[in-house]
């Protein structure tokens, strides 16, 4: 496919376009040529038959010489590289001139005028080079004509005829300057549009990352040593993704458009600005202080919260941004992007529409956060434990169910929570090896509770969306089913909302094979993602996880308790089980059970218990976990 696309100065350029004007250059060779090779075998025929015979050789050398043209034109419009064969084909114009000049027996003034005409050309088209490699083909062609016509040297001219090659000497070098010239303009304004559009972004005709990146480092070393700073700006934008999903890619399209015409403003004051990638842009300005950087950001931070409006719908989109300073963080461009794009992060975490500076705290986020991952690398097999925290009906105290989290005791680091090391594993590719360590755990755990017991514990399991994503997620799964001979409507999967929100249509078929191998599906953490509810029924999910947060504001805000009952109502019309987490007072559960959730999980009921004391748990099943027993009982 030929890339084409609309240069800066309104005219479509491609590489095809460049190809297009040496082709054009080339016809232009092809007639001077043309008339090249009939004026100079008109000329000199006369000169040759006045000392030699018509031979076959002879016939045969003049109908190559005419024909000549059209094969260099031939050869020309087959090359994808036209000005590059036709320097080739001036090379052979010398060659045959040298050949010419060996005909002439080496008459002096013609000689000179043959040989003299094809140097101007190859001076017309370009310098010192060409004109030796066209010496040295004068003096190959000679010998070939020597070769073929023999040795011959004469001192006789001819006036009339050489007069009449006389014009030629001038005409034909004029001539392949001329197109020369207009060939290497065209070619010279195509090399600036393309090398224009290989540095810019053709959506928001801002610079591209490697321009950039180039650009900054060529500043940086002008700026070394000077009381001057310069400050790497982070932009990302927020809610750009919401808009991409509603409106579509298009839409998308334009609104980032529209917003780097906003960033374009930077450039114009001397500073560089790139679109780095999607909703992301990168500006770089030197400035006197600090204040004058917070200043650009807040002001940068302000264009992209003004709205934008786009076939009348008004937009608000905003940017969160984070800002690295050279010398004082690092060095170089890539490692200052890389210092705005941690602070950029810690913005977005502050709350969007924020700046941040980059600061030593990062650094040291990061490197703990590497120190983190190596150390989980080595435990996952060994000294990853897993937990569990029973799930009860909260009117009989019966168990439902447990839920398996892992936890994780490091010898240099002590206790690491989940909400630390989780994501780190998601981060550094460690969470399906840790995932399936955890299940296998697990059901090895409720193998040994059934043959110890004689019960059969139900299971709940945290998934990533990663671990689900991966293809071979649900053929593992079922070799633990099978190693362990645990019942498939015994686990269920529990998988945060806004997780699968993020990609339905691929989860869509792996719910449907768990369904079909009857493992059943909770969504974790329900209420904090999304809205839209229809993926609930077209995911087969089972159950839902009433997010803690909502259970705490139960009491506390004044719409938190007609958030939870809305969320009951809705999965009791769905037929969906319901789960309410972090339960911790009596308070609570009575009010969940009495707006219809039935099930909770929390401090109230136990913490989450070692194997060993959940073993103990089951046996002694404390009495008082139900609202039936604990009526009287305080919440203390
Ligand atoms: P989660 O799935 O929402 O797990 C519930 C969290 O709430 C657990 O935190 C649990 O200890 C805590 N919790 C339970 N009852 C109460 C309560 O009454 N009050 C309060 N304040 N908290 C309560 P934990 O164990 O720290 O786990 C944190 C998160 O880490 C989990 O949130 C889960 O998303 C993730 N996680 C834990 N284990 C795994 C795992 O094996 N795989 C995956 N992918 N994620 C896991
Ligand atoms: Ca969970
Ligand atoms: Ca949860």
């Amino acid at each position: 496919m030929v890339k084409s696309k609309m240069g800066p100065f309104g005219l479509p350029v491609s590489t095809a376009a460049v190809h297009r004007s040496g082709l054009r250059f080339a016809a232009g060779i092809y007639r001077v040529r043309i008339f090249g090779v009939t004026a100079g075998l008109a000329g000199t025929v006369p000169i040759v038959l006045s000392d030699r015979a018509i031979t076959l050789v002879l016939v045969a050398f003049a109908t190559g010489l005419l024909a000549w043209p059209h094969v260099a034109y031939a050869i020309v419009r087959r090359s994808r590289h036209p000005v590059s064969a036709e320097r080739r084909n001036l090379f052979m114009d010398s060659v045959l001139a040298g050949v010419v000049v060996a005909l002439l027996n080496f008459r002096l003034v013609p000689s000179t005028i043959v040989l003299l005409s094809v140097a101007m050309n190859s001076i017309a088209v370009g310098g010192i080079r060409p004109i030796l490699f066209c010496c040295i083909a004068n003096a190959l062609g000679a010998l070939v004509g020597v070769g073929l016509f023999g040795a011959h040297f004469t001192n006789i001219n001819e006036p009339w005829s050489t007069l009449v090659m006389l014009p030629m000497m001038v005409i034909y070098p004029l001539l392949i300057a001329k197109f020369a010239y207009v060939a290497s303009e065209r070619l010279a304004e195509k090399t600036r549009q393309l090398k224009f559009l290989s540095e810019t972004d053709a959506l928001t005709g801002l610079s591209n990352r490697t321009t950039f990146i180039s650009r900054l480092d060529r500043l940086l070393r002008a700026c070394h040593g000077e009381t001057t700073i310069v400050g790497v700006i982070f932009v990302d934008l927020d809610n750009f993704k919401t808009i991409n999903d509603s409106l579509g890619h298009k839409a998308g399209d334009r609104v980032l458009a529209r917003l780097s015409g906003r960033l374009m403003q930077i450039s114009e004051q001397g500073g560089l600005i790139c679109r780095y990638g999607g909703d992301e842009f990168v500006a770089a300005v030197q400035v006197e202080s600090i204040k004058d950087l917070s200043i650009i950001a807040a002001k940068i931070i302000r264009d992209m919260s003004r709205d934008v409006s786009i076939d009348g719908t008004r937009l608000k989109l905003g940017a969160s941004v984070g800002i690295s300073v050279f010398p004082e963080h690092a060095a170089d461009a890539a490692s200052l992007i890389s210092r705005a794009d941690a602070a950029m992060y810690r913005a977005k975490h502050r709350g969007k529409g924020s700046a941040t500076f980059y600061d030593e705290q990062m650094a040291h986020a990061s490197a703990i956060k590497y120190r983190i991952a190596r150390r989980l690398r080595a435990a996952i097999q060994k000294d990853l434990k897993v937990h569990y925290q029973p799930q009860v009906d909260m009117v009989s105290g019966r168990l439902i169910g447990v839920e398996a989290l892992a936890r994780w005791h490091d010898t240099e680091l002590g206790q690491v929570p989940p909400g630390l090391f989780i994501p780190i594993a998601e981060e550094m590719g460690l969470i399906s090896e840790l995932g399936m360590a955890v299940m296998r755990t697990a059901c090895a755990d409720v193998a040994r509770w059934r043959t110890m017991h004689d019960t059969s514990v139900h299971m709940s399991i945290n998934v990533s969306a990663l671990q689900l994503r991966r293809p071979e997620f649900l053929q593992e799964m079922r070799e633990v089913i099978a190693q362990f001979e645990i019942e498939p409507s015994q686990l269920e999967l529990e998988v945060t909302e806004s997780a699968l929100l993020d990609n339905v249509g691929e989860a869509r078929a792996t719910f449907e094979r768990l369904s079909q191998l009857g493992v059943r599906v909770a969504v974790d953490d329900f209420g904090t993602g999304y809205s839209n509810l229809s993926y609930l029924h077209a995911l087969k999910i089972d159950r839902i996880k009433i997010d803690q947060s909502f259970i705490k504001e139960l009491f506390i805000t004044t719409t938190g308790q007609s958030i939870v009952s809305a969320v009951i109502a809705m999965a009791t019309a769905m037929t969906l089980d319901i789960v309410a987490e972090g339960v911790e007072t009596w308070a609570q559960a009575r009010w969940l059970v009495a707006h219809g959730c039935v099930i909770g999980q929390g401090y109230r009921f136990s913490y989450p218990l070692a194997p060993e004391e959940f073993e103990r748990w089951l046996i002694t099943m404390p009495l008082g976990l139900s609202l039936s027993t604990a009526e009287c009982s305080s919440d203390s």
